[in-house]
């Protein structure tokens, strides 16, 4: 290890635990190494990480990829960059790419809802020279995002206004700038990272990528290819087409007897979900569509619906037709994913996940690892860093950075301390309370509410309580004495965005406010909390998955891989483990806030669960959390 002085740090001084961490991206980029970076907040991450890899990209005429999942992030980085532009005087070109269809000043929300459909829409117009922003070529407006750090809304603002495409001239400075601010997709969707790898200048060996909230990576990677049709989207797209294409009308009837098919088979061998394999519903398709007049294959009947779908945008009844369309557009896009040859899991299920009766067939990747693995491989160097991305181990095993399957990269895994006051956090477990399935039931609903009541009795500020579901918000809410009812702000399931800012609003703004919301959702994910706005948290019991098909089967899949506990590790518990400690990291902010955490389940303090939390969680298991609460804030 050498000394650097990290000449582009825009701050007086370096936190604890930032310079360590710093080095350790130093040396990462240097030795073309992966690091696997378990940073709580506080430590200061985006700017950690920014300087030493910018300061390298530079020097070796690399380029920095900084791949997040949110919005919010994006703004983190651009405006970190924007800082150490100004502390260095330095000249470099960074640009903020979302996805084309965000940027895009054409976009309607179907387009946004739909890529594929959107796609077409862009390349037809392309193709046959509609699309005057394509066509528009404005030097000066280039110059600016070359020059200026613009955040993609402004930038889509200013190219909009010039009369030029937001996407187009975003990849184009892309092509040689030193750090791309982009989603997660830019790298592992690979039908989108082979369009813009094509377009830049340096090749995947000369990139240095970050991974920001690298914890959501592996869903993010099944979830890039995973789709789930329902039996009533099937029926409706049918009914859509009766008047207007009766043979492929009939061959969604067709589809439809599949499922009913499906269906049958799940309710004689007594079971709610059933495996599919993939070559029985194509060579089922087949075989129906052989027999209809027009005769045609499974990928032509795809794309026939696609193509009527496609239709439906210059039909004088658009705006009538658009249900219409979406079904049709769902049943197309499930069938073209259905195709893909990668190991995924095939699931028809009687109901649709937690939203009640209603037949559905999924699919879903299994294993993240053949998408990220051949791409660590490649890249100059990774970096991937998260508050929760713990147990590092894991995450390394299940994207696929491990010594054996990654050749000549050395990678490192590490866990930083909290930089922040120890006193400023208290964890307390409480006895007795849970929310296992064997002792749920009205009894322990009221217990938990007894509980929770208590507790916000000394609560000296904004308080939030997260729940595993909602059906157990709702069960237990109901027992919450009024008092605390009044005080009470409602996650639901069906809250639009708008009205979910809304909430978080009121919250902050209501000094005595307590949010009831759900373990892995908006609030407990998503949200920026601002500094000092929750001063207690609640994580009632543990967000663990039903006994599902799709649950075991990743079990065991990981089970063959490396073991009976890490299958049951990797695929049962951390999974709930990550979305708790996510719920119970909103409350510290920075150094000046205090935050109690209640974990309300007995399991927490048992093993295995216990093992499962980071090494810097000191809980104290106890039945008076209140009187804790009470001499916390005293
Ligand atoms: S070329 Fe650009 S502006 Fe035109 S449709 Fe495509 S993304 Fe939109």
């Amino acid at each position: 290890m050498h000394e650097t002085n990290f000449s582009l740090f825009p701050f007086p001084s370096i936190r604890e635990g930032q310079r360590e961490f710093m080095e350790d991206v130093r040396d990462s980029v240097e030795g073309e190494r992966i690091l696997i970076a378990h940073a709580p907040t506080g430590i200061g991450k985006t700017v950690a990480v920014l300087v030493p890899s910018l300061q390298y990209a530079l020097e070796n005429e690399k380029t920095v990829f900084f791949l997040t999942s949110k919005r919010s992030q994006h703004k983190i980085a651009i405006d970190t960059l924007k800082l150490i532009k100004q502390h260095a005087t330095l000249n470099f070109v960074a640009v903020d790419i979302t996805s084309k269809q965000s940027m895009c000043p054409r976009a309607t929300p179907i387009y946004r809802e739909y890529y594929s459909l959107f796609n077409e829409f862009c390349k037809s117009e392309q193709r046959n020279k509609r699309c005057r922003y394509f066509l528009g070529h404005d030097e000066e407006a280039l110059q600016r995002i070359t020059n200026e750090l613009l955040h993609v809304e402004e930038l889509c603002r200013w190219c909009t206004s010039r009369g030029v495409c937001p996407y187009k001239a975003a990849l184009e400075v892309a092509e040689s700038a030193d750090v791309v601010v982009c989603d997660y997709n830019y790298l592992f969707s690979p039908d989108i990272a082979e369009k813009v790898l094509e377009k830049i200048e340096p090749g995947l060996e000369d990139l240095i990528v970050i991974i920001d909230e690298a914890h959501n990576l592996p869903d993010r990677i099944r979830n890039n290819l995973s789709d789930e049709l329902r039996m009533s989207t099937v029926t409706s797209a049918a009914r859509g087409l009766r008047y207007i294409d009766r043979e492929m009308h009939g061959n969604l009837m067709e589809l439809e007897q599949i499922f009913a098919k499906f269906a049958m088979r799940a309710r004689e061998k007594k079971s709610a979900e059933i495996p599919v394999e993939r070559d029985v519903l194509l060579e089922e398709m087949e075989k129906v569509l052989r027999r209809r007049i027009e005769v045609m294959s499974y990928d032509e009947f795809v794309n026939a619906l696609q193509s009527i779908a496609e239709g439906f945008e210059s039909s004088p009844y658009k705006e009538e037709t658009e249900a219409v369309q979406r079904n049709i557009l769902s049943v197309a896009d499930f069938l073209d994913g259905w195709r893909t040859r990668e190991r995924c899991l095939r699931i028809f299920s009687l109901t649709q996940r937690e939203r009640g009766e209603n037949p559905t067939l999924y699919f879903k990747l299994l294993d993240p690892s053949v998408i990220s693995e051949p791409l660590f491989q490649r890249v100059h160097s990774t970096i991937m860093m998260s508050g929760t991305l713990c147990p590092t181990e894991m995450y390394a095993d299940v994207l696929g950075a491990t010594p054996d399957r990654i050749r000549g990269k050395e990678i490192v895994m590490k866990e930083y301390k909290s930089p922040f006051p120890k006193e400023n956090r208290l964890i307390v477990v409480t006895k007795a309370l849970t929310t296992k399935y064997t002792q749920r039931g009205e009894e322990m609903y009221r217990r938990v509410a007894g509980k929770i009541s208590e507790v916000a009795q000394h609560v000296k500020g904004g308080m939030a309580v997260f729940f595993p579901s909602y059906e157990l918000l709702k069960e237990i809410a109901a027992y919450l004495p009024e008092e605390v009812r009044r005080r009470t702000l409602v996650e639901r399931r069906e809250l639009s965005k708008e009205e979910k800012n809304r909430l978080y609003e009121l919250l902050r703004d209501d000094n005595e406010g307590i949010l009831l919301a759900v373990q892995g959702g908006s609030f407990s994910e998503g949200m920026d909390y601002e500094s000092n706005v929750l001063k207690a948290i609640i994580v009632v019991g543990l967000p663990l998955s039903p006994p599902t098909l799709d649950v075991k089967t990743i079990e065991s899949y990981y089970a063959g891989k490396y073991g009976a506990e890490k299958g049951r590790l990797y695929g049962y518990l951390y999974p709930a483990i990550t979305k708790v400690l996510q719920a119970a990291g909103r409350g510290i902010r920075s150094e000046h806030d205090r935050c109690i955490i209640v974990l309300m389940d007995y399991r927490f303090a048992q093993f295995p669960y216990k093992k499962c939390l980071p090494s810097d969680y000191e809980v104290t298991l106890t039945d008076r959390a209140e009187e804790f609460c009470k001499a916390f804030f005293k």
